[in-house]
């Protein structure tokens, strides 16, 4: 391969230093919007661009060097992701494409051990795991229905991520009292929890 060209060092500042604009359309394409004003497609992964600079001299333009340092810098998905914001927070993320929303950033999903509220009875529940699964995909075995269908989880979305729970968790309680009614392991959808603290005002 040949060294690297004044011209090449002239797309690679250009790159860098023009403001240029680049959307995710998916299927790992980029529009890239030049100062010009001129929009061409860039396909990433396939290292092709629509513009003139790609399509008659066959170098790695600007618009695939922009396209790819973006990625790198995560400003916009990678081939293979898409941008969504956390069901909790808000905060923007990259997703793998076939990711169904609502989805959680790393802080928002809660970790197994973690004392947390439910929304519904406003009492302290413990996070036994974060499954992978859907609210309207896990059926409540003593039920014959899904997390979703139960009654008071209806105004939780019917795809939210199911997290599995103890209830109740008195910790005054004597031993007796716990034996007597001891903690049931229940599955509630993500929106259901907050953390103590956390999103009081909001309830939905
Ligand atoms: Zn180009
Ligand atoms: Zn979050």
């Amino acid at each position: 391969m040949a060294a690297e060209s004044d011209a090449d060092r002239a797309r690679a500042r250009r790159a860098r230093d023009e403001r240029m604009r680049v959307e995710a359309t998916g299927s790992g394409r980029y529009e890239v919007t030049g100062e010009s004003g001129a929009t061409y497609e860039v396909a990433l992964e396939a290292g092709r661009c629509a513009c003139p600079d790609h399509q008659f001299r066959g170098v790695r333009c600007k618009h695939l060097r922009r396209a790819a340092m973006e990625v790198t810098a995560g400003t916009v998905p990678a081939p293979g992701e898409r941008a969504t914001s956390c069901a909790n927070c808000g905060e923007r993320l990259h997703v793998d494409e076939d990711a169904a929303d609502p989805v959680y950033c790393g802080d928002c999903t809660l970790d197994a051990g973690e004392f947390v509220v439910d929304r519904e009875t406003d009492t302290l529940v413990v996070v036994v795991e974060t499954t992978g699964e859907r609210a309207d995909e896990v059926e409540i075995p003593s039920r014959g229905w899904t997390v979703a269908e139960h009654y008071s989880n209806r105004h939780y979305d019917p795809g939210d991520v199911v997290v599995d729970v103890l209830y109740p968790l008195d910790r005054d309680a004597s031993a007796a009292q716990v034996a007597a009614r001891p903690p049931q392991r229940y599955a509630f959808p993500r929106g259901r929890l907050r953390r103590p603290g956390e999103g009081e005002a909001d309830e939905p």
